[in-house]
């Protein structure tokens, strides 16, 4: 059983503010601490599940959080500036068949524009809201849809109660574990980290051992063409993501992303994105 872990650090328990999920913070150490912690729980949880290869991509950020000794020995991790972000690896099949057989999220977050998700955001500060298909989603969402592509599903869902609301409607065969409540943006209720890590090495073995039934997990599909929608905060935002091949302005701050298959249209949400993360 191979296993892909992508682990984030805003809806890690214990971080309820961005200021220590950047690297400059003098609580950044602390923070990332906490995110080693989470991933080591979903690492023993996989393995109990029966995981014989686990890679975790580290994704958040500068993607070089986790610190390598930190870590459980049975995994090995992917680090660094990756052009494929938070799922990187996630999409390439060797002769048509998966990378690995399922994917757990750690740390996730609501989407950008969610009400009370804490440090609710969609890959960068640019977007105020993205939908997929029409209906707003986050990176759990779009990180899905390149997994589903990969013909790998998601099992294990970890971060806020707002995440876990989410979730439930875009992937609700996936196992939830809420470690924290959302009080808005930069609030949040913690569980204590012990327990926070209990909840997600139990979640990870029940997401694993279900992953080797066939029919309990599914793949994150949607219907082709594939459509990506961007709100973006100003004008100019949305006037660089739009220079992007097969992007279309719709509107004062939005941008429409189209594809004839998911890969294609997330290639064009995620240049674009980063291309409107660099306007000053
Ligand atoms: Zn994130």
């Amino acid at each position: 059983m191979r296993v892909w872990i992508s682990v984030d650090m805003e809806g890690i328990a214990g971080v309820s503010h961005h200021k220590p999920t950047s690297r400059a913070d003098p609580e950044y150490p602390a923070a990332a601490a906490l995110m080693v912690g989470e991933t080591n729980a979903a690492i023993e949880g996989a393995l109990a599940g029966g995981a014989t290869d686990i890679l975790v991509n580290d994704s958040h950020g500068g993607m070089y959080n986790l610190r390598p000794a930190d870590l459980h020995p049975a995994a090995r991790v992917l680090q660094g500036q990756k052009a494929w972000s938070m799922v990187a690896g996630a999409a390439r099949r060797t002769n048509g068949e998966p990378a690995f057989d399922v994917a757990l999220f750690v740390g996730y977050h609501a989407r950008a524009g969610h009400p009370t998700g804490t440090i609710a955001h969609t890959y960068t500060g640019a977007p105020t809201e993205t939908r997929l298909d029409g209906r707003p989603t986050g990176e759990y969402g779009f990180n899905a849809l390149i997994l589903g592509a990969g013909g790998i599903p998601v099992g294990l869902v970890t971060g806020d109660d707002a995440l876990a609301d989410e979730v439930a409607g875009w992937l609700p065969w996936a196992e939830r574990v809420v470690v924290k409540d959302g009080y808005g943006t930069s609030a949040a209720a913690s569980l204590h980290p012990d327990r926070a890590c209990g909840l997600i090495r139990d979640g990870a073995q029940r997401a694993v051992e279900r992953a080797g039934r066939a029919g309990e997990l599914r793949l994150l599909e949607v219907g082709e063409p594939v459509v990506i929608e961007v709100d973006y905060h100003v004008a100019l935002e949305a006037d660089y993501a739009a220079i992007v091949p097969n992007a279309e302005r719709v509107g004062d701050r939005t941008v429409r992303h189209h594809g004839p298959d998911a890969v294609t249209a997330y290639r064009g949400f995620l240049a674009g994105v980063r291309l409107a993360s660099i306007i000053d």
